[in-house]
């Protein structure tokens, strides 16, 4: 199919996540490791742009403060990859020019190239006019990568598996979260592997979603949830980079409810008792010396269509 009508262009956007639990078991033979996770979609979101071109190009804008020279801009760039996923699936022959405007940090934890991912599916299901179930399109993301699915589903979500067996969680009510950037990247192989490193000798329990945080989230129970954030990936991480321990320290000495290494960093996040307390978390974090902060909340929706550009 090679489309002569339709959209001149679209855009989505998808949002960076955290998890407020993730508990890794140990790695299977295939190399992945077992996760229970509680996923929750927050307010920061890339844009991804798709229009009809030539052959597949990627370009990249954003922040200026985020090294979007990190951000792959060749065919291994994953909204490359899952626009690419869609065509051959769906029998499409038109190749697109994606754009990436870029919000959340690279290589932070946040997952942000599986947000891009999520956004460039939706974006080239309206392009083509494929108007695809949700479903269907949860099936490829979770080809894309662990995390793609959840950033389709956004709001907060239980996930197990490789963290791509997603389901909505009950979470009423908002979530306000500082997220301290660090000035180093971390890779999330290499975290794994320091993980692995650390439990050679021990048991690893199988990983299990915590029935106190789920609670707490039941009935949005701040400073509960502050006592259940858990995430399996903080030590090794605070292993091979020490200064994480200083940032999360930073932001409990700011009076923070509760903090977090992000997935597998260096990103920490900052638990706060509503909008107002997380700004003066961030200006503590501020003062003290700490950036980049930046203030958001969650539950925010998944991946979504924002505009359409004319017919071609
Ligand atoms: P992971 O998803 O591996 O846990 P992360 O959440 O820490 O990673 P990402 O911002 O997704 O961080 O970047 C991880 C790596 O993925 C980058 O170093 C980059 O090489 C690669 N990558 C591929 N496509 C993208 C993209 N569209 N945006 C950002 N990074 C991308």
């Amino acid at each position: 199919m090679s489309a002569t009508t339709g959209p001149g262009w679209v855009t989505a956007s998808a949002p960076a996540k955290i998890n407020l639990h993730l508990g890794v078991g140990r790695v299977r033979a295939d190399g992945f490791h077992p996760l229970a996770t509680v996923y929750q979609a927050i307010g920061l979101r890339d844009e991804v742009t798709v229009r009809p071109a030539p052959s597949y190009v990627v370009t990249v804008d954003g922040d200026e403060r985020l090294p979007l020279d990190q951000v792959p801009a060749d065919e291994s760039n994953l909204a490359v990859r899952a626009a690419q996923l869609l065509a051959r699936r769906h029998g499409v022959d038109e190749a697109v020019a994606v754009h990436i405007s870029k919000n959340i940090p690279v290589a932070g934890g946040l997952a942000g190239g599986s947000a891009d991912a999520a956004a460039a599916l939706v974006a080239c299901d309206a392009l083509w006019e494929l108007r695809l179930a949700r479903e269907e399109l949860v099936g490829l993301a979770a080809q894309l990568g662990s995390d793609v699915p959840f950033a389709l589903l956004g709001g907060t979500a239980v996930g197990t598996g490789r963290g791509e067996v997603v389901v909505p969680a009950m979470a009423p009510g908002e979530y306000w979260w500082v997220v301290l950037g660090a000035d180093f990247g971390l890779a999330t192989p290499e975290v794994y592997r320091q993980f692995d490193a650390l439990h050679a000798s021990d048991q690893v329990a199988e990983p299990a979603i915590p029935e106190p945080l789920m609670e707490a989230l039941r009935s949005h129970d701040v400073l509960r949830l502050g006592h259940t954030l858990r995430n399996d990936l903080e030590t090794p991480a605070v292993t091979l980079h020490p200064e994480i321990e200083e940032m999360l320290g930073a932001g409990l000495a700011g009076t923070a409810v509760a903090a977090l290494l992000s997935g597998s960093g260096p990103s920490c996040l900052f638990l706060c008792d509503g909008s107002g307390h997380a700004h003066y978390v961030a200006g503590e974090l501020a003062e003290r010396g700490y950036g980049p902060v930046v203030v958001t909340s969650g539950p925010v929706p998944g991946a979504r269509v924002e505009r359409i550009g004319g017919p071609r």
